[in-house]
């Protein structure tokens, strides 16, 4: 179905995020793989292209648009190279960024702005601990007052970038007495003292990203550490999970998309009984079956997009875009890796690994439960 909510310059900066990735990604993605983790230069030559500092303000180093579309294309295309890049590149330049940019004060912004838009300060978002995942209001990690200081004290797990990071922004326990209304976030720099770092964690998929455990021992920092309000973490997590949600179902689709691309083309020249195995009944109608998911899902995806760039992209719809595109994706990677017979099923196809890499859309972010739940509300029940 043709697409309408891109115009030419979302085009042409589409066709620069191509080139840079046919330039110094795809060719470096087996080396991407076997270190866990995207390199340095990676980060920093996304930097110089202007990739990382879309929604930063000029002044600190970013492009300033407040056109959300660009993330989008950024966030499709980087999806369609392979899942982790989104998943690195959206928790750093437009999850974690985002929240510096939006509630930083103007000393934070002019402290850490400019490097996370040149790539040089890598950020994380520190929220799931090993005892409280989707139950976020019952994390554990504290921050006590002492004197004029704040000592935390805890661990995080699952955090990606999380072990290369240089800033982590950590939602901490600040007061005992409220469950959610205690929870205050304050950005970590990696040098901190009692700051440590486990092993890069082994995943299912998704190799390239670093996903990490992160231990805090008495790490001391100040009020000027803080993001956002005092006590105040819970409510900013949750005015800007929409966001992440929404980019999630469309890295979502923009990979199941590619992979049914290069499906396509996979059945098309397959041969078995003297013919093609995408002529067979059977599998025609398995891709006239995902052609149409994946149509109907983009619908509803560009519809949310437009509701964001207007600034009125209701939670409950962004928590729709991301269970039902996981789902959607899901469906159609497994029915793919199906039409690709064994050779699905060997890494060194590029369906096995986007197989491998897509599971964990119905789980990061809110898993798919937790989606149901915030709709289930809304609903009234
Ligand atoms: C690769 C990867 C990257 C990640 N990156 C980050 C990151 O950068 N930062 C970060 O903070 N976290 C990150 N996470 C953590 C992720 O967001 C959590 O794993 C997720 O929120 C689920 O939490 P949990 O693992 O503790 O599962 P649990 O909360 O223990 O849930 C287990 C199961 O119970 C279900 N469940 C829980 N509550 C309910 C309910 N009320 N009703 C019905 N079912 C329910 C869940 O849906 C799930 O199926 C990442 C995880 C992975 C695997």
């Amino acid at each position: 179905m043709k697409r309408d909510i891109y115009h030419q310059d979302h085009e042409a900066f589409r066709a620069s995020v191509r080139e840079f990735l046919n330039r110094s990604v795809l060719p470096n993605a087996e080396r991407h793989a076997a270190e866990k983790a995207l390199p340095r230069e990676f980060w920093t030559e996304a930097g110089k292209q202007g990739f990382l500092g879309l929604h930063i303000a000029e002044e600190y180093g970013g492009a300033g648009t407040d056109d959300y579309r660009f993330t989008a294309v950024l966030c499709e295309e980087l999806s369609k190279a392979y899942a982790a890049l989104w998943t690195c590149v959206g928790i750093h330049a437009d999850v974690t960024a985002g929240y510096l940019a939006k509630l930083g004060t103007e000393e934070q912004r002019q402290r850490w702005l400019p490097g996370v838009a040149s790539g040089e300060t890598l950020l994380a978002l520190a929220m799931t601990e090993p005892s409280a995942g989707s139950d976020l209001a019952a994390l554990k990690t504290t921050a006590v007052r002492d004197g004029g200081q704040w000592v935390i004290n805890g661990a995080k797990t699952f955090i990606t970038n999380g072990y290369s990071a240089d800033l982590v922004l950590t939602a901490v326990r600040t007061n005992p007495e409220k469950k959610a209304r205690g929870i205050t976030l304050f950005a970590v720099p990696a040098t901190a003292e009692g700051f440590s770092r486990g092993r890069k964690l082994d995943k299912v998929g998704q190799d390239e990203s670093d996903t990490a455990e992160l231990f805090f021992d008495d790490v001391r920092l100040t009020d000027e550490d803080i993001v956002g309000e005092l006590d105040g973490g819970f409510v900013h997590m949750m005015q800007m999970l929409p966001q992440e949600r929404l980019s999630v179902a469309i890295s979502n689709l923009a990979h199941a998309r590619q992979a049914l691309d290069e499906t396509l083309q996979y059945v098309k020249e397959r041969k078995a009984f003297g013919t093609s195995i995408g002529s067979f009944q059977h599998n025609k109608f398995l891709l006239a079956e995902m052609s149409t998911q994946a149509d109907v899902a983009q619908a509803y995806v560009d519809q949310c997009v437009l509701a964001h760039v207007r600034g009125e992209l209701p939670a409950v719809d962004a928590a729709k875009a991301k269970w039902w595109t996981a789902q959607v994706q899901n469906e159609i990677l497994d029915r793919c890796v199906q039409l690709y017979g064994g050779y699905g099923y060997m890494n060194e196809y590029r369906i096995a690994r986007a197989w491998r890499d897509g599971r964990i859309s119905k789980i990061y972010a809110g898993s798919n439960e937790i989606m149901k739940e915030i709709i289930g509300r809304e609903l009234g029940l």
